[in-house]
């Protein structure tokens, strides 16, 4: 198989017979026509089912991340929905204390009224995990690094245990993609991706996707969920996806490359309690991270030294950072996490967090010295 950088480069782009345009149409079509004996001779009927724009992409995805199937969905959480709606009443599945505050309403909200139960347990933690794990426990779902603390989850060394105990393990590549961290290769069955961020890559698009190791049952209500629950990722998201991710190698090295530089000027700043970001070597994941990731990122929270007021005002001050939610953009935004976090949260009231765009690195670290010093006591 090629390189992963060549995969992505050419991503959307087999050439179509029809014309020989090199990147690849995108289908709109809702219907398919039959044949006149009422066969569907592409394979195609209908595009809540299936379409060839999508059907590209999830192709695509596959190979990218070694799965043996991929389903694409609205968004990522709707994808993330779908995996648990394949849990029955009376399933336990286990979280981290330090995830996605929108996986934690989904799984401690809405999948209560599923009957489906849910402990959050600070997976750095392995015995800790032990100690969860239930005989009725069916999933275990990792983020890392997590959001927004940037906590590092041995994920070979959750598996072990999770599988040992008969739950399957799910690992939300969001803020990794396939380039940083391979979670199936690491044991994983599940592989979870917000296309919202670095995977489409240009903040226009939302969509999320689920590969699974094997094709099993899983895999077949997975579908289910896609065609008759109906929440699928529409064409032209597909397509700008297949677009982004044509530079996502390109985008993703630069990004880290600034995250480590701004990681590195956070952690020597006197105003800066404490930096979360794998690549310090003080954060208590870095030797795991190492390990199991390629790169440690673009995504770097902080705490400042003081007060969430005076963490809002340093958000408040950025002008090239831009105040906003989300990430993996190519602009580089900046979030002061509780408050946009469903109450109650756990988040740290002084926690910046940033998602490193392509700017040059030297006016972000500009912008955050006249953030962080203009007015500081
Ligand atoms: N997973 C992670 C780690 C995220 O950060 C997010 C969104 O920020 C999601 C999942 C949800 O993705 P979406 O907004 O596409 O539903």
């Amino acid at each position: 198989m090629p390189h992963l950088d060549t995969l992505l480069a050419h991503a959307g782009c087999t050439p179509d017979p029809t014309t020989g345009a090199v990147v690849a149409p995108l289908h709109l079509s809702t219907t398919f026509e039959r044949a006149t004996d009422g066969s569907y001779p592409h394979g195609f009927v209908y595009s809540r089912a299936d379409n060839p724009t999508r059907r590209d992409l999830e192709t695509t995805l596959a190979r990218l991340e070694g799965a043996a199937a991929c389903i694409a969905f609205g968004s990522g959480q709707a994808a993330a929905h779908a995996l648990f709606q394949t849990l029955t009443p009376g399933d336990h599945l286990i979280v981290p204390d330090d995830v996605y505050h929108g996986i934690r309403v989904l799984v401690l909200d809405l999948m209560q009224h599923w009957g489906v139960t849910a402990t959050r347990v600070d997976l750095t933690d392995l015995e800790a995990l032990d100690a969860a794990l239930r005989p009725e426990t069916r999933l275990v779902w990792v983020e890392t690094p997590s959001n927004p603390c940037l906590k590092v989850t041995d994920i070979a060394g959750v598996t072990e245990r999770a599988h040992a105990a008969g739950a399957r393990v799910a690992v939300d590549g969001t803020w990794t993609t396939p380039l940083l961290q391979r979670p199936l290769e690491l044991g994983a069955d599940v592989v979870v991706h917000s296309l919202t961020k670095y995977l489409s890559g240009h903040s226009d698009v939302l969509g999320g996707a689920i590969l699974t190791r094997t094709a099993d049952e899983t895999t077949d209500a997975l579908r289910q969920i896609q065609t008759h629950g109906g929440g699928v990722l529409d064409p032209f998201s597909a397509w700008l996806t297949l677009r982004g991710l044509r530079s996502l190698s390109a985008r993703l090295r630069v990004q880290c490359q600034t995250a480590a530089q701004v990681a590195a000027y956070l952690d020597a700043h006197p105003r800066v309690h404490r930096v979360h970001y794998p690549g310090r070597p003080h954060h208590p994941g870095h030797a795991v991270a190492k390990r199991q990731m390629t790169d440690f990122g673009a995504m770097v929270s902080f705490e400042l030294d003081g007060t969430e007021a005076e963490a809002l005002a340093v958000a408040a001050r950025t002008h090239i950072f831009r105040r906003a939610t989300s990430l993996g953009g190519t602009e580089s935004l900046i979030e002061h996490r509780a408050s946009i976090e469903a109450p109650p949260t756990d988040t740290p009231p002084t926690l910046l967090r940033c998602s490193i765009g392509l700017e040059h690195p030297a006016d972000l670290l500009h912008d955050l010295s006249q953030a962080l010093e203009t007015g500081a006591s």
